[in-house]
């Protein structure tokens, strides 16, 4: 892989008639490039401007005179595409997908394992893309004659408002902007730009069926998917970054990466004033002989970051602010060059990690809900990190590898007494004992942030048993304020917002 994409991210306009982009809003940092397009034998015209990384967007548009792809993100099975589509090794992550659509039409997006988001304009139809995942996130504004799409809603809020706006049934409504809708998860959305009509193609979805297999057997299958996501993550040239814990899911990442690379890996831990977990997480530093930095953040700080993680994720889920917020407080310290990041996150919903659950039967009903609800909760929307100009990426929502850890049965999970066991068993000799042993402990835990965040609402008024809901009013006004009010970050004043959310809480 490059250090980096070579786009962040896009906005892009498709029309018949008049009507061309909205500014370009992002949160996400970069250049941006602006394209033009008239495509040959079609009335449709497309403007666009993608937000990129380097020098130039090359790589990240693709155009024969007929079919236009904008491309966000990265592909991970590009050998695999390469050679069913008999595309060159030159071809850009763009190229390969314009090459698979002519083979495959609209399946062409159940081939892709990637972090990405797309947009394919041909003929009078605009495809809009996600992952698997979704984890790149991808907005829609359908109207007759003029189809919008972003990578962050916020790009469209300033488009006014919708006159015709059709309903899009399977895809979510965005809170606070008429019109405008997400692209579901490992799905297409297939948009004709005379009438505005949208139909949703499905690309994946969840196993539900589970696998019985033999200890080993299965051990041996998540170390072998894990290894192949963490090195197919990795940069070509120079060091990967692992932002790591000390907890098994990052530490496992951090030792594949290692294992994977002669030069080494760099390793980051954060913590605050309030809470860290330095001490577990130089344990691995020093089994792995990783270069390892410590940055420490004030939780005053860190709240103060709050209206800049719901700017980024475009989330209103209160609980994944809370597991964003130290992530985006920490690529914000990083400094330095733009990286490469690999973490562990979200190794905890295929497994079922985060529920204390013995019983087999109440785990995989877990499991299966925290699989069934993901989407549209951004958590692994990589703004976050691009808004710092770092790129971040996810070996365990690799597409194989979530697959795997999905569809084994519960018992592989928890087993022996302990939760993850399966990813434990796979990593006992590449980790310490104690590294493999540790009990889970969210990010949100290990540096405070829930803590920090109930005792802003408390300060502000909040009894005990209104802190979550004041909390939920918070984000929900952060949303209200930065994404769909458009006001910067920066301007927002968190203590202010607490105490009106309190307030009105009261109401
Ligand atoms: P476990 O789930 O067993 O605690 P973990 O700590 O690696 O393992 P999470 O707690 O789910 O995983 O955290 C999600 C990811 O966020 C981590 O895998 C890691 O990449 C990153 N992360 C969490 N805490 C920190 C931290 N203090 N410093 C740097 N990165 C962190
Ligand atoms: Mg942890």
């Amino acid at each position: 892989m490059p250090e980096l994409p070579p786009a962040f991210g896009f906005l892009a306009s498709a029309h018949t008639g008049g009507g061309g982009l909205p500014a370009p809003v992002f949160a996400t940092r970069g250049r941006h490039t602006r394209l033009d397009a008239r495509l040959g034998g079609s009335p449709v015209e497309v403007d666009a401007v993608l937000v990129h990384p380097g020098a130039d967007a090359a790589g990240a548009h693709a155009c024969d005179g007929t079919t236009l792809v904008l491309f966000a993100g990265e592909i991970h099975n590009r050998d695999e595409i390469r050679a069913a589509a008999d595309l060159p090794a030159s071809a850009s992550d763009a190229e390969l997908v314009a090459g698979l659509f002519e083979k495959y039409a609209v399946h062409a997006f159940r081939i892709v394992n990637g972090r990405y988001a797309a947009l394919l304009v041909t003929g009078s139809r605009v495809l809009a893309a996600t992952d698997h995942a979704g984890s790149v996130p991808l907005y829609v504004r359908p109207e007759p004659g003029r189809v919008l799409v972003a990578t962050e809603v916020k790009a469209l809020a300033g488009a006014g408002a919708v006159v015709r706006g059709a309903p899009v049934p399977g895809a979510r409504r965005v809170r606070g902007l008429t019109g405008l809708h997400q692209v579901p998860a490992g799905a297409v959305l297939d948009v004709r730009t005379d009438t505005g009509a949208v139909t949703v193609h499905r690309t994946w979805a969840p196993p539900s069926h589970r696998l019985l297999m033999p200890e080993d057997e299965a051990v041996a299958r998540v170390r072998t998917a894990l290894e192949r996501a963490v090195v197919r993550r990795l940069p070509a040239v120079g060091r990967p970054l692992v932002v790591l814990s000390g907890g098994i899911d990052s530490s496992a990442v951090a030792a594949l990466a290692s294992g994977a690379l002669a030069s080494g890996i760099d390793t980051l831990s954060m913590g605050t004033d309030t809470s860290d977990e330095f001490p577990q997480a130089r344990v691995v530093a020093a089994h792995l002989g990783s270069a390892h930095r410590e940055v420490t953040i004030a939780s005053a700080d860190l709240l103060s970051l709050l209206p800049h993680t719901v700017h980024a994720c475009e989330s209103t889920d209160p609980e994944v602010v809370e597991y964003l917020l130290p992530l985006t407080a920490l690529y914000r310290r990083m400094g330095g060059p733009p990286r490469r990041v690999l973490t562990g996150y979200g190794a905890d919903i295929p497994l079922g990690g985060m529920h204390r659950e013995d019983r087999l039967p109440n785990l995989d009903t877990a499991v299966a809900h925290d699989m069934d609800t993901f989407d549209g909760l951004n958590e692994m929307s990589p703004v976050l990190s691009t808004a710092a100009g770092h790129w971040s990426t996810h070996p365990y929502w690799d597409r194989d590898v979530l697959e795997l850890l999905t569809s084994l049965e519960a018992g592989l999970k928890r087993r022996h007494g302990r939760d993850k066991w399966v990813l434990r068993a796979a990593m006992t000799e590449l980790l310490p004992a104690e590294t493999v042993n540790r009990p889970k402990l969210g990010v949100h835990e290990g540096s405070g942030t829930t803590a920090s965040f109930s005792a802003l609402v408390r300060r502000a008024g909040a009894a005990e048993e209104e802190v979550a809901a004041f909390k939920a009013r918070v984000v929900q006004a952060l949303f209200d304020r930065t994404v769909v009010g458009g006001v910067h970050p920066d301007e927002v004043d968190i203590e202010e917002i607490v105490a009106k959310a309190v307030a009105e809480g009261r109401g």
